[in-house]
């Protein structure tokens, strides 16, 4: 996975319409004005026009797994109201400016892992790293939905692509999900290909739970507790009063 850092977009993609953004003239994205062998040469940048912010949030909300009020969502929202609430912000920050191929997030109740990784989820598509919010439980059902009664295996096979090219994936309340035997075989198969995806800088994991990781089967303990990847604990009390207006 690049650096969140980026050239400055410059560049004009042809003009698509005469009556539209002047920047982009209405494609909606610049592309980098950087010479051919630089790793921004040929990616696109969100045009930062306003005029096509309502089109944007209605597009990331549907695609992020976040609702239009979550998409205003940052890190700089909280105030490190502590020490500890201080380090995770700050450990948060780290990851977001340089991806380890997984980030587990583990702590209490009620101090704040969901706005974190919504917040996280916001900054990524931000720097144009498509980031989808989900909790474990939601993509579960929604994998053993295609998989349902008939086996549709061809249908499973597509939605789990899906779910592994995802860029950053965000998935919430790792721990809460009801552990059938299908639920366990996909718990390892994905947490796996997505380590082993992000071990290639492909793509980055963050899970949130209220379990240690040495609660999870060691299969997983093994990949989680990988030098190259992080667990952060959050051992705050609710975040929730230190969110700003
Ligand atoms: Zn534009």
């Amino acid at each position: 996975m690049q650096s969140t850092a980026r050239s400055q977009p410059k560049r004009r993609p042809a003009p698509s319409s005469a009556d539209c953004c002047p920047l982009c003239n209405g494609a909606g994205f610049l592309q980098s004005d950087v010479p051919f062998g630089h790793p921004d040469f040929g990616k696109l940048w969100p045009c930062p026009d306003p005029r096509h912010n309502a089109e944007r949030l209605a597009r990331l909300a549907k695609v992020s797994g976040l609702d239009t009020a979550e998409l205003g969502l940052r890190l700089s929202d909280f105030r490190a109201g502590d020490e500890t609430t201080g380090q995770v912000l700050r450990a948060a920050r780290a990851f977001l400016a340089e991806p380890a191929p997984l980030l587990y997030l583990w702590g209490g109740y009620g101090n704040g892992k969901t706005l974190i990784l919504k917040a996280l989820t916001n900054e990524f598509n931000e720097v144009g790293q498509m980031a989808v919010y989900t909790k474990f439980s939601r993509l579960l059902w929604w994998m053993r939905q295609v998989f349902g009664e008939n086996g549709d295996r061809e249908g499973y096979v597509d939605r789990y692509g899906r779910v592994k090219r995802v860029p950053v994936l965000c998935v919430d309340e790792f721990d809460k999900a009801n552990l059938t035997a299908f639920a366990q075989e996909f718990q390892f198969d994905f947490l796996d290909e997505r380590y082993e995806a992000g071990l290639r800088g492909e793509c980055c994991t963050v899970f949130a739970s209220n379990s240690p990781p040495e609660e999870l089967p060691g299969y997983l303990l093994s990949r989680v507790e990988d030098g190259r990847c992080l667990v952060i604990e959050n051992r705050g009390k609710d975040l929730r009063p230190h969110l700003r207006r």
